[in-house]
């Protein structure tokens, strides 16, 4: 069963998902850090992403599909969270066709965060380089500057958290993503929960939330 988590960058996807992994055992599958590993690696899927990454575009949906079908898996029974997929139209027809049969799409809970509230989040992420925890310089500091409260490695900040790669992807979020919204309200599967506020609380209400698309 799919739970596709949506939201704009920056609008806290990755830690609840993280969260709802950790506490509900749901298995999280995010596109961003698979091919961050990618790029990491140096893979064919890897040097073709980089560049288009740090620039803040799409990488074209073939090469996603790849990467969906290397993630996704077969078991019907278990609960896959997808962080960063559909992210266009095209790819949320191709995730009906993929997973159709073997991981009905259950429900599209959409986290909703003010964008003045994004680009703060953003520009003040850093991220674990080792197991990809993230932090924010002063909503969510580290306990030792740069250094990784979860594993110890070090912290860096996403190349395309830079002000213009974040503009850039804002404006594809904007233009490609958030038509997927409507084409998951269209059939029934759509719901909004409020991405603002404590962390705890927004994963209650999340977490509440899949229950619901899942019974
Ligand atoms: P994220 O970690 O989800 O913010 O993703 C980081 C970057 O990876 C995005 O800005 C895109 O360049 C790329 N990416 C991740 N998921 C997708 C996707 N479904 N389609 C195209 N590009 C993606």
């Amino acid at each position: 069963m799919i739970i596709v988590l949506m939201g704009a960058p920056g609008a806290g996807k990755g830690t609840q998902a993280d969260m709802l992994t950790d506490q509900v055992g749901y298995r999280k599958i995010s596109t961003g850090d698979a091919l961050r590993k990618h790029v990491k690696l140096g893979t064919p899927v890897g040097k073709q992403a980089a560049d288009i990454m740090a620039r803040g575009e799409l990488v074209p949906d073939n090469v996603l599909l790849d990467v969906l079908r290397e993630e996704i898996g077969s078991n019907p029974k278990e609960v896959v969270v997808l962080d960063g997929y559909p992210r266009n139209l095209t790819q949320a027809e191709t995730l009906r066709q993929v997973v159709e049969g073997v991981h009905p799409v259950r429900g599209c809970v959409h986290l909703d965060v003010d964008r003045s509230a994004i680009v703060e989040r953003l520009s003040g992420r850093r991220v674990c380089s080792s197991c990809g925890t993230s932090f924010h310089v002063s909503a969510n500091p580290p306990k030792k500057d740069g250094v990784c409260d979860k594993c110890g490695a070090s912290l860096y900040q996403r190349p395309d958290d830079d002000a213009k790669s974040i503009s850039v992807r804002l404006d594809v979020y904007d233009r490609s993503t958030e038509p997927v919204l409507d084409y998951y309200r269209q059939r029934g599967l759509y719901c909004k929960v409020n991405g603002a506020g404590v962390t705890d609380e927004i994963f209650r209400e999340l977490r509440d939330a899949i229950s619901t698309c899942l019974n």
